[in-house]
C-alpha cells in the first residue's frame, strides 16, 4: 500500500458505513406463506414492501446478506432525473418523441424521491443543489445543446449549457471543454436514506429476514414456491430486485443484467477554503468520458467522494484506489498531496439496451438494471412494480416493456469487460485528442 496515498487510518469499505453500516436484523420466523415475497433488501426492493404495506398486501423481504450490502449503501448518493436515461437517445440520435416517455418517468422517479424524503422527513443529507456534467471534448460540449433543450422539454430538468469560459463558476478545475449544469438534481448520504427506508419497514412491522438468500423458485397452481435455507414460502407473487447482485436463482434475468463493479475512494478532510473551492456550488459532478467518473463532497462538505470505473471486471477496492487518486487528480491538481482514508466498490447492473426494467418475465416481477443510477430509478421501480401488483397503477410506466434483451454469448460470466474497458479507453483517447 503506497503510505503516502493512503491516510493511516485508512479502511477498504464505504465511508458511508461509518454513519450506518449494513447489519443482520434480530432473525424472524420465516411465515409459510406471503402474498408476495420480495427478493433483495435494497432501495427496490423496500421501497416496493412499503407500497405493498400501504395497499393491504403482505410481504416478506429476503437479502441473502444483511439488508443493504448492495448498491444501497456503497453508491455515490447522486441524483438526478433523467439525465443517465435520456443518454442513449442523445448517442443514437433517436427521435425525440422515442425518448420523451423514458424521460418523463425519470422525472417522474425525482419527483417520486424527493416527496419520499420530505413525506417522512428522512435525515439524509438530501441537497438539491443541481448537477454539473463535464465535456471531455468540444465535440461532446457541442451534443450537449440538443440534450439541454430534451431534457428541459420532457425532463423538466432546469438545464443550461455551462461554456469553457464560465466553468470555473461550476467546478475548481480547468481539465473539461465546457459542460451543462442540470439544476434538477441533488445529493444524499446513502447509508442513511437507507437506514431511513428500513426504519420505516420495521415500524410497520413488515417481515425482513436478513442472510436468508432465496435458493430455488418453483411455478405452483397458486403462484410461486420461495426455497430459502430456513424453509419454503409459498408466495402468491415474488418480486426480484437483485439489481448487480443478480444470480442463478433467476438465470433468464441473470442473462439480462451485466454486474459492473464501480469503485469509489473518500478523501481525507480537506481544509475548509479548498474544499470549498472544488465545488462553490455544492454540485455533483459526472463526465462524459466513456470510463467515466463521478464526484460530490461529502454530506458534511468536508471530503470528496471521487467515484469511476477504475478497472472494468471485479478488483480489490484497494488495489483501484491509487487510480481513482490519479483521476481526481488530474481534474483536481490541487489534491495532490491529499490522502483516502476509504475505499470501496459494489456492483452496478447493466442491460444490454442501456435501460432500466420492470415488467413481468416467465411469471416473475422484477425491477433491474439501475445501469449505474439507481437511488431514484430503482426507488421508483420497485414502487412502481408494487402498485402493479397491487392492481393499482392507472399508468403503464415507460420502463414496464416486454423486451428485456439478452445475447446469445452472455449467460452470466463477465470475462469480457476488461476488453470492453481497453476499447472504451482508446476511443476516449481519440475523442480527447481529435473530438
Ligand atoms: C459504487 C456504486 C456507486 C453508485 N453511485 C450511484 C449514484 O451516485 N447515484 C445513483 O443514482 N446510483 C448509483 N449507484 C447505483 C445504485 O446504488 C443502485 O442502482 C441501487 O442501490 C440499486 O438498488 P436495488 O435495491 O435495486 O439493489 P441493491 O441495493 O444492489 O440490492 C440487491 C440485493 O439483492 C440481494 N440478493 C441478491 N441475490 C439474492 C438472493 N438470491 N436472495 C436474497 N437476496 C439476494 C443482495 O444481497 C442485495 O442486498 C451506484 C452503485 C454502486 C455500486
Amino acid at each position: 500500500m503506497a503510505s503516502t496515498l493512503f491516510a493511516s487510518d485508512f479502511k477498504p469499505r464505504p465511508y458511508w458505513w461509518e454513519a450506518y453500516e449494513p447489519a443482520a436484523l434480530p432473525e424472524i420466523t420465516l411465515p409459510k406463506s406471503a402474498r408476495v415475497v420480495i427478493i433483495g433488501a435494497g432501495y427496490a426492493g423496500l421501497n416496493a414492501a412499503l407500497e405493498l404495506h400501504r395497499e393491504g398486501l403482505d410481504c416478506v423481504v429476503l437479502d441473502s446478506h444483511e439488508p443493504g450490502f448492495g448498491g444501497s449503501s456503497r453508491n455515490g448518493g447522486m441524483v438526478s432525473g433523467g439525465v443517465n436515461v435520456g443518454k442513449r437517445y442523445m448517442a443514437k440520435a433517436l427521435a425525440d418523441a422515442d425518448a420523451a416517455p423514458y424521460l418523463n418517468d425519470a422525472s417522474d422517479a425525482f419527483s417520486f424521491i424527493e416527496a419520499l424524503i420530505s413525506r417522512h422527513a428522512i435525515d439524509c443529507g438530501w441537497t438539491r443543489s443541481g448537477y454539473f456534467l463535464g465535456a471531455w471534448c468540444k465535440s461532446h460540449h457541442d451534443a450537449m445543446a440538443h440534450k439541454v433543450e430534451l431534457l428541459n422539454r420532457t425532463a423538466r430538468a432546469e438545464a443550461y449549457l455551462v461554456p469553457p469560459g464560465q466553468q470555473r463558476e461550476e467546478i475548481g478545475s480547468d481539465y473539461y471543454r465546457g459542460g451543462m449544469v442540470v439544476g434538477r438534481a441533488g445529493h444524499l448520504h446513502p447509508a442513511l436514506f437507507f437506514k431511513a427506508l428500513l426504519g420505516l419497514c420495521q415500524e410497520r412491522g413488515i417481515p425482513i429476514a436478513s442472510r436468508t438468500p432465496a435458493t430455488g423458485l418453483r411455478e405452483t397452481a397458486q403462484g410461486w414456491s420461495v426455497s430459502t435455507p430456513r424453509g419454503t414460502i409459498a408466495a402468491g407473487d415474488v418480486l426480484i430486485a437483485t439489481n448487480g447482485y443478480t444470480g442463478d436463482v433467476t438465470p433468464a434475468l441473470q442473462r439480462r443484467v451485466v454486474p459492473v463493479g464501480s469503485y469509489i475512494i473518500a478523501t481525507e478532510e480537506l481544509p475548509a477554503d479548498l474544499a470549498a473551492s472544488i465545488s462553490p456550488k455544492n454540485r455533483s459532478f459526472a463526465d462524459t468520458r466513456r470510463v467515466l467518473t463521478y464526484y460530490r463532497m461529502s454530506t458534511d462538505g468536508r471530503r470528496l467522494i471521487f467515484g469511476g470505473r477504475a478497472k472494468f471486471g471485479h478488483t480489490d477496492p484497494v488495489e483501484t484506489a491509487p487510480i481513482l487518486h490519479r483521476f481526481m487528480t488530474d481534474r483536481f491538481p490541487q489534491l495532490a498531496g491529499t490522502r483516502i482514508t476509504h475505499a470501496w466498490t459494489g456492483n452496478v447492473a447493466f442491460t444490454l439496451d442501456e435501460m432500466p426494467h420492470m415488467g413481468k418475465f416467465e411469471n416473475l416481477h422484477y425491477a433491474l438494471g439501475c445501469n449505474g443510477s439507481g437511488i431514484a430509478m430503482m426507488s421508483y421501480l420497485g414502487h412502481q412494480t408494487a402498485r402493479k401488483i397491487a392492481g393499482k397503477s392507472n399508468r403503464v410506466c415507460a420502463f414496464d416493456r416486454p423486451e428485456f434483451p439478452d445475447h446469445p454469448l452472455y449467460t452470466g460470466n463477465t470475462w469480457f469487460l476488461p476488453w470492453i474497458g481497453r476499447y472504451f479507453r482508446t476511443r476516449d483517447w481519440l475523442d480527447r485528442r481529435f473530438g
